[in-house]
């Protein structure tokens, strides 16, 4: 029987109504709404998109939304500078500055320099050690919400072989933090794993997520008979098609529970953001 198709645009609307509703009951015992800060630097035509879709998710869910766009010029300096003035506005409560930044400035210096309680990107060093000390805090809003989604669909965890295809700073690494922390067993492949290797470690994942940016990477044939199976990738092909990491159609047949490609974990970083600026206000006791 083909899995069952996860969707991640339902359980990432429930989770927004809730905000919309906790801010609304917020505003009516006379506390502020949140503020997030989302700053763009540059102009790439994929960010530009994340952007409007974050300011947009903000202002439905009755968040003030204070955009900085800056262009790609910007100096590292100037950038930290903003970043110096967001960390001290009692009005600000999340900070995102929209990653990639251009090649001048140093990405982590950028991250550093965002008060912790601040950092709704989840992605500050602070956050990113208590998620691994098993304290989390502000989550890295993707991996948060591939955990919400397995927690939504009934997955289990402990006694579980995870495998993790990928480990970037904002999606793999984490990702690995995250189901360590629900109890899994955790493997992690990525750019130096030989592709024999990858190929025997998915095939024994009970769960696996795969966060690489190579269209069709993962084969369905090598999807465990059961397993479930989290796609992050987004591979913008010719004609605007936009498909994930694993060959959705053929993977469909052999698991379980498999994430669609627009419409599974994308809807639920948007979810999570939100959720950790609400909890941001709240640190803030504001
Ligand atoms: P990234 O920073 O480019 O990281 C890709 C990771 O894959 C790196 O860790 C890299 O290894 C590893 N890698 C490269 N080739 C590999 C291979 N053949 N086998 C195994 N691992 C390999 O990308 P990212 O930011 O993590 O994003 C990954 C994908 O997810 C992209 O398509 C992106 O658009 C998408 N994404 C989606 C969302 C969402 O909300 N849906 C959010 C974020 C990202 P090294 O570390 O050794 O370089």
């Amino acid at each position: 029987m083909p899995a069952r198709v996860i969707d991640g645009k339902a359980l990432a609307a429930e989770i927004r109504d809730g905000i919309r509703l906790k801010v609304a009951a917020r505003l009516r015992e006379n506390r502020r709404a949140p503020g997030l800060a989302v700053v763009l630097v540059g102009s790439d035509p994929a960010s530009k998109i994340y952007v409007r879709n974050k300011r947009l998710a903000c202002k439905e869910a009755g968040f003030i939304s204070h955009a900085f766009d800056m262009p790609t010029d910007t100096s590292q300096a100037a950038l930290l500078e903003l970043v110096d003035r967001l960390n001290a506005d009692p009005a600000i409560d999340g900070i995102l500055v929209q990653l990639p930044l251009p090649v001048h400035i140093r990405t982590e210096t950028i991250i550093e320099r965002i008060r912790p309680d601040k950092d709704v990107d989840g992605f500050h060093p602070y956050n990113v050690g208590r998620l691994a000390q098993r304290v989390p805090l502000l989550r890295p809003c993707t991996p948060y919400g591939i955990i919400k989604l397995l927690e939504k669909y009934g997955e289990t965890f402990t006694g579980r072989h995870a495998v993790v295809v990928g480990a970037s700073n904002i999606v793999g690494r984490p990702m690995a933090l995250e189901l360590l922390l629900a109890g899994a067993t955790v493997s992690i492949c990525h750019r130096f794993t030989p592709e024999a290797d990858l190929e025997k470690l998915v095939r024994t994942a009970d769960i696996v997520v795969v966060a690489v940016g190579k269209p069709r990477l993962i084969p369905g044939a090598w999807i465990k008979p059961g397993a479930t199976v989290i796609d992050v990738g987004m591979n913008r092909l010719g004609a605007g098609n936009l498909v994930g990491d694993v060959d959705f159609e053929s993977a469909r047949q052999r698991a379980a529970l498999i994430t669609p490609v627009p419409g599974g974990v994308g809807p639920m970083t948007v979810a999570m953001l939100l959720s950790n600026t609400l909890m941001a206000v709240e640190l803030h006791n504001n």
